[in-house]
């Protein structure tokens, strides 16, 4: 028998989170982000899933172009747009969309010949601070890309810094509001947050990320609020049962100290399977369908939790790490991270299969 853990992606959960975020997204188109391998769920698995979404954008050329080869024949959008001319020729061979966000690339397009023009997604820098034009800057910048003729539409774009927090998107609305004031071009705003909780960002594009896996872009509006499910399961077994006495400890360190009589579990995950490292004791786990708690430091390959309340656990009990019946979000959180994070950081060594 291999190493119990694995990974199941639920086709029917992303098709259910995808069509929730259309719904909330009104009459605006959504493309699915599946940048980061789909956010560690696989990009062909979930482009095959998402045969009818509205569009794709990502940030990685072969994930696009492997999109493209498949027959998706719908907009498919390079979140960085090209880092260098000798892409251009791909991109507009696959028909692809780039967001233009540069001097260099405009400068890249001034000077080439491309077999046809592209779709381009111009960004304006709204204080997210990363990339785009800044305000000032803007409608110059676009004068430019439209007089390089190689764009044959523009959707004027931006990319909010607090759509998930109490800041909101106010300021940086105003800004892009007076960036494009009187220009009638498309409009691409949102990503997940934006889409859950501020409405006139909605526009022509949406860009869907995190709600589409199941997990939620706030910190203070759990994933089954917004009415999306887990689309990725990472599960495992016990490996091995301790019964330990008073005075001993758990794990490397000897963090944890077992004060009563304590009958405690071995799972078959750890760090080099993606699992947080950062997990403090006492992050939840279900284990036999009872939700328990960590017990000591996250180790390379196996983690220990306390098994006070499934007496029937013994080597073989399923596990769930995060996912059905485990928001992943509430493993995020105690170890100080997001459910982005954890997602894109499943380890190479865990199969990954589809559920239905
Ligand atoms: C990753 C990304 C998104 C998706 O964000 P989520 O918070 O995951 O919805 C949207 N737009 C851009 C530019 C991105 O890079």
């Amino acid at each position: 028998m291999s190493r119990p853990i694995h990974a199941t992606v639920s086709v029917s959960a992303l098709r259910h989170n995808y069509v929730v975020a259309k719904r909330a997204a009104l009459q605006s188109k959504v493309y699915a982000v599946v940048k980061a391998n789909a956010y560690g769920h696989g990009i062909e698995r979930v482009t095959k899933a998402l045969v009818r979404a509205d569009g794709f954008a990502t940030v990685e050329l072969e994930g696009a172009i492997a999109t493209r080869g498949r027959g998706f024949a719908g907009p498919i959008l390079l979140l960085e747009g090209f880092f260098e001319a000798r892409e251009l020729p791909v991109v507009a061979d696959a028909d692809l969309a780039v967001v233009v966000h540069s001097e260099e690339q405009l400068r890249m397009l001034e000077s080439a010949k491309l077999s046809r023009p592209l779709d381009a997604f111009f960004k304006i820098n709204t204080g997210m601070n990363r990339l785009g034009f800044a305000i000032a800057e803007a409608r110059r910048a676009l004068e430019r890309l439209r007089k390089t003729g190689a764009a044959k539409s523009i959707t004027l774009m931006t990319h909010f810094a607090t759509a998930d927090g109490p800041e909101g998107i106010g300021e940086a609305m105003r800004r892009f509001n007076q960036a494009t004031e009187g220009i009638d071009l498309p409009r691409s705003l949102a990503n997940s947050a934006a889409i859950f909780a501020h409405p006139e960002t909605h526009a022509d594009v949406a860009r869907l990320g995190i709600a589409l896996y199941g997990a939620t872009p706030f910190g203070d509006r759990a994933a089954e609020s917004l009415g999306v499910k887990p689309a990725m399961t990472l599960a495992s077994q016990l490996i091995a049962v301790q019964d330990l006495q008073p005075g001993e400890t758990i794990g490397y360190g000897g963090t944890f100290h077992v004060d009563k009589p304590m009958r405690v579990g071995v799972v078959a995950c750890g760090y080099a399977d993606g699992y947080p490292r950062h997990a403090p004791s006492g992050t939840p786990v279900v284990v036999g369908g009872v939700r328990v708690k960590t017990a000591g430091r996250v180790s390379m390959d196996m983690m220990t939790v306390d098994l006070a309340d499934v007496p029937g656990a013994r080597v073989g009990t399923p596990v769930t790490l995060w996912g059905e019946g485990l928001p992943i979000d509430d493993v995020a959180t105690p170890a100080g991270t997001v459910g982005y994070e954890l997602m894109c950081a499943l380890a190479p060594r865990v199969p990954v299969s589809d559920a239905p």
